[in-house]
């Protein structure tokens, strides 16, 4: 086996999480003296920032599903859709494309997401030693995948106004938007929170 690489803070080195310029460790915590930024070896309070902006998203998973997301109306008829009904619907009408769409973006991607940080904090907390590089992975994974669940909602609401009423329809966003905007945006700052040299932080403490 190769011997394990030099990590910063062995080197007693500190790296700038915005510019990436290497500077050797201050005795007290400071500033980025290329870009200013404040320097943490790791993120401060990173579990526990994650944690609370974590189950602030799964507790908002609930309204975010079960109120409407979408109140169309059109010649006099208003129709008001949750997600699920609004897949459904579209699964009923044929357009089951749209309705696979919007079911992978909307219920399983952030529900995914959730339990992928779930597992994560569990894993650190645990100090784990499982398979760091696939944690790793699963990890960038929620950062790809968070950029691109902000789409979906306007999908949602278009498209099922669309298909249930015509192109005469008025859609207006339900409450369940709010709550669902909310989700998406609090599992963005989970996963951003949570500092991934984390988990291989406890790969070195097992090999002392
Ligand atoms: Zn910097």
């Amino acid at each position: 086996m190769s011997p394990a690489p030099l990590t910063a803070r062995e080197a007693n080195l500190i790296g700038c999480r915005l510019c990436h310029l290497l500077i050797p460790m201050p005795k007290e915590p400071g500033h980025c003296p290329r870009c200013g930024a404040r320097l943490h070896q790791r993120q401060p309070n990173s579990i526990a920032r994650s944690w609370a902006l974590l189950i602030a998203a799964m507790i908002l998973y609930l309204p975010a599903n079960l109120l409407p997301i979408t109140i169309s109306s059109s010649l006099g008829t208003s129709q008001s859709d949750t997600i699920l009904s609004g897949v459904l619907y579209l699964l009923n009408s044929g357009s089951w494309a749209i309705a696979l769409v919007i079911f992978v973006a909307s219920l399983f991607v952030p529900l995914m997401k959730m339990v992928i940080l779930v597992f994560l904090l569990v894993s650190v907390h645990r100090r784990s030693r499982w398979r760091p590089k696939d944690r790793t992975r699963l990890y960038r994974l929620t950062e790809l995948v968070g950029r691109w669940s902000m789409v979906d909602i306007y999908v949602v609401t278009i498209m099922v106004a669309l298909v249930r009423l015509g192109a005469l329809a008025n859609v207006d966003a339900g409450p369940g938007a709010a709550y669902f905007a909310a989700v998406v945006i609090l599992t963005m700052f989970a996963a951003e929170s949570f500092d991934p040299r984390l988990i291989w932080d406890r790969m070195e403490d097992c090999d002392e």
